[in-house]
Parts: C-alpha cells; structure tokens; sequence
C-alpha cells in the first residue's frame, strides 16, 4: 500500500473510534481532504480510495485541479478569500468556509446571483484570538450572522474555525466547544431560516477532539498526504 492509503485507512479508523467515542454516527462527519499543494497524482490516489470531498485554499489553484480533474467531487475553499477571487467560485465549489467580513459576503452575494444559484458559506470564528489568524471574534459572530442572514444567494449552513497549531489537542478542546455553543445559540435565536448544521472544525493534530466536539466536516492535510513543501 503507498502512503496515502495507507494514511487514509488510519484517519478513517480514527474518524470511526472518535464517533464511537461521543456516540455519534460516521455519517454524520464527513472527511474533507485538504489537497493543498499536493499534485493532482495525489488527489487520484484518495479518490480510488474513495473520497470525493477536497479542499484547496488558493483560488487559482483550485481552477487548476478543478480544470484538470473532471470527475464530479465536492471542492470546498477553506483558505483566506480575496474579494477580486470570488468571481470563480460560483458553480466551482460547494461551500465557501472562509467569510468573516461584509465586503466578502457582499461580494458573494453578488457573484452567486450572476449564476444564479445560492452559495453555501460558514462564518470563519477566531476562537483562540490569536493575532496571526482571519476569522470573526466570537463575540462578533452573532452580530455578523445578523448582517448577512437575509441576502438571498448565500445560505449560512454554520460555522469554521482554525485551532492553534498545537501538540496536545486536549487544550484546543475549549474552541471547538465554544464554537458548538456558538452555533446553538444563533440556532436557538432563529437568526438563519433553516437552522445550522455544520461545524468545520479540527485539522491533522486535533480532528479527533473536533469531533468529540461535535465537529460535522473535519479537515486533513498532512495527515493524509504528508507534510506540505511551500519551496516547489
Ligand atoms: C492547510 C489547512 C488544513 C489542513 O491542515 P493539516 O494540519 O495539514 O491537516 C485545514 N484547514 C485549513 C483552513 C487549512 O488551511
């Protein structure tokens, strides 16, 4: 077996013990292979696996693959978002989990009327406060959700955040259950017509306490097709 089945055989396993764990059903989390970086080769090597679900964070890249790579996946953009960019995703990727500011979400709403469609978005949350990450402050994000609840081509379907790197996923335990309280509160406010269903939370080094939490999409990188090199 090469590397990536491999990797993606223990990720599974431990998706599957994490769910037995907080009682929940695997169905109920799905895998978002963070493909970032890594040659189409990759990719194809995760689908005859048997994932369809990936996630870039570069526009141009995601053009890129998506041009190369025709068979009908599910592309989610996790990455920081530039307003200019925003014209491509429409119709290119299934949900958008990255907006945390009203030109943003204006600009969508504005390109997903062009294709006429409704575009899936999460609200990036900044659980930790760190200096060096996007995201809305926790105490923002209900407010937020006010401003935007009502443009008719987004559909708010939750909520993402990005833990600190860490090496003891125990102490990123707190965000991710403060971002679920989050989520159940603007639920129980009724802010969105449907209620929120997702929370996209966890990476490589904590997706397992993520879905304790009650994580709904957890993203992988490197815990699938290995350490990223930003040189080549
Ligand atoms: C790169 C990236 C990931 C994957 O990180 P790993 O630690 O490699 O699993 C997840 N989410 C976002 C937003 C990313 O940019």
């Amino acid at each position: 077996m090469s590397n990536i089945t491999e990797n993606l055989a223990d990720v599974e396993k431990k998706i599957q013990a994490a769910c037995d764990r907080a009682g929940r059903d695997r169905s109920d989390v799905t895998l978002i292979a963070v493909s970032k970086t890594k040659p189409v080769s990759d990719i194809r090597e995760a689908m005859s696996y048997g994932i369809e679900t990936f996630g870039e964070n570069k526009v141009q890249e995601l053009r890129d693959k998506t041009t190369e790579i025709t068979e009908p996946l599910h592309w989610h953009m996790i990455g920081h978002l530039q307003n200019n960019k925003v014209k491509y995703l429409p119709g290119m990727v299934d949900m958008i989990h990255s907006v945390d500011n009203l030109k943003l979400a204006q600009e969508i709403e504005k390109q997903a009327a062009k294709h006429d469609l409704v575009m899936d978005v999460l609200c990036e949350v900044n659980m930790a406060g760190e200096d060096t990450k996007f995201g809305l402050t926790p105490e923002d994000c209900i407010p937020f959700i006010e401003q935007i609840k009502d443009f008719e081509h987004i559909r708010i379907r939750g909520l993402m955040t990005i833990a600190p790197y860490t090496e003891n996923p125990e102490s990123n335990r707190q965000y991710f259950r403060g971002l679920k309280d989050l989520l159940n509160k603007a639920n129980e406010m009724k802010l969105t017509k449907e209620p929120m269903d997702t929370l996209s939370m966890g990476m490589t080094g904590d997706y397992e306490v993520a879905i304790e939490e009650g994580a709904t999409l957890v993203r992988v990188g490197t815990g699938i097709f290995g350490e990223r090199n930003y040189n080549i």
